[in-house]
């Protein structure tokens, strides 16, 4: 056991503890030069509306196309770069490709992006926001920040303090996977979140638990008396999307709408969508 070895003690690991953590590393070069050498890419996934079945935003999700393993899941790397501190410029990356690829899409399409707990904690991380949206010509009010609980359970003055300061400059900010972590309803108290995304595990327990039901229409209505959208994550089924409909939830996103998608595949949805009859702008 290496806990509570002083310094200077010498760590004997289990052999195959050394081989976990030469392969973590071999990862975390391989991802840093991921980064540097283009190897990452984005898939954006529709945010629907509920009601009329429109596209009304994009999340960009990102992806290692990996030589030899194929299109590694963020879930993978994700963790690694938190971990590293690699988090930082490739937020940044995502971002400024996020925005990029926003300011090429119709202006009723808003673009979603995830930040980590370590990312918002980085100092210049609000002048970086304003630079990838100078950059690209976005309008602020078409970026939404997805923010997890666990990034306010640290450092919480100063993460809130950047939220406030981006929320004045526009940028709206959503609470992503709402119900996973401890104490989701008490930041809804100290931050004015505009959109709650209600974690996929109560879509998935719908037909098998009425507690499920229970959580989604009081969060629903909590969000209705907050003013805030609500979006329920991971419908796969007609069945789901109708009974999260049934709960009064604005948005949705799932596969049974659309998977995460290439830009050049979103940008035929949204030419579809475009072309339709009735496009609000
Ligand atoms: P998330 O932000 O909650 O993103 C939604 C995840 O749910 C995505 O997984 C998406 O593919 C998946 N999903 C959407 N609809 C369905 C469905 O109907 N069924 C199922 N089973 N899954 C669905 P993905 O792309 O693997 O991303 C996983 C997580 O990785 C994200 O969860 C987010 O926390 C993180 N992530 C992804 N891209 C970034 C990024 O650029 N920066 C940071 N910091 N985190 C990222
Ligand atoms: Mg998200
Ligand atoms: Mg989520
Ligand atoms: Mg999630």
């Amino acid at each position: 056991e290496a806990k509570g070895a002083g310094r200077g003690t010498h760590c004997v690991f289990e052999p195959q503890m050394d081989e976990h953590a030469r392969a973590r590393r071999a990862l975390e070069h391989e991802l840093r030069d991921a980064l540097t050498g283009g190897a990452l890419e984005l898939h954006y996934q529709p945010l629907v509306d509920l009601g009329t079945r429109r596209i009304k935003g994009l999340e960009a999700l990102v992806r290692w196309r990996h030589p030899e393993r194929g299109l590694i899941s963020p879930g993978m790397f994700i963790p690694i770069a938190e971990e590293t501190g690699l988090i930082v410029p490739l937020g940044e990356w995502v971002l400024r490709q996020a925005c990029e690829a926003a300011a090429r899409w119709p202006a009723w399409v808003s673009i979603a992006v995830n930040v980590s707990a370590l990312q918002l904690r980085y100092r210049g991380f609000a002048a970086s926001v304003l630079a990838a949206l100078a950059a690209s010509g976005l309008a602020a009010a078409r970026l939404e920040l997805e923010i997890t609980e666990s990034v306010l359970l640290e450092d919480t003055e100063v993460n809130l303090e950047t939220l406030h300061t981006l929320r004045r400059l526009g940028v709206r900010i959503s609470m992503d996977d709402f119900g996973t972590g401890y104490s989701s309803i008490s930041y809804l108290r100290r931050f004015p979140f505009d959109k709650i995304k209600i974690d996929r595990s109560f879509v998935r327990d719908l037909g098998a638990s009425a507690e499920s039901s229970a959580i989604i229409r009081a969060v629903v209505g909590l969000g209705a008396s907050l003013g805030i959208t609500t979006l329920v994550e991971g419908v796969e089924t007609e069945a789901q999307l109708e009974a999260v409909r049934a709960e009064g939830a604005q948005e949705m996103q799932g596969f049974l709408f659309s998977p995460p998608r290439t830009m050049a595949e979103i940008d035929v949805l949204l030419a579809a969508q475009e072309a339709g009859a009735g496009q609000a702008a």
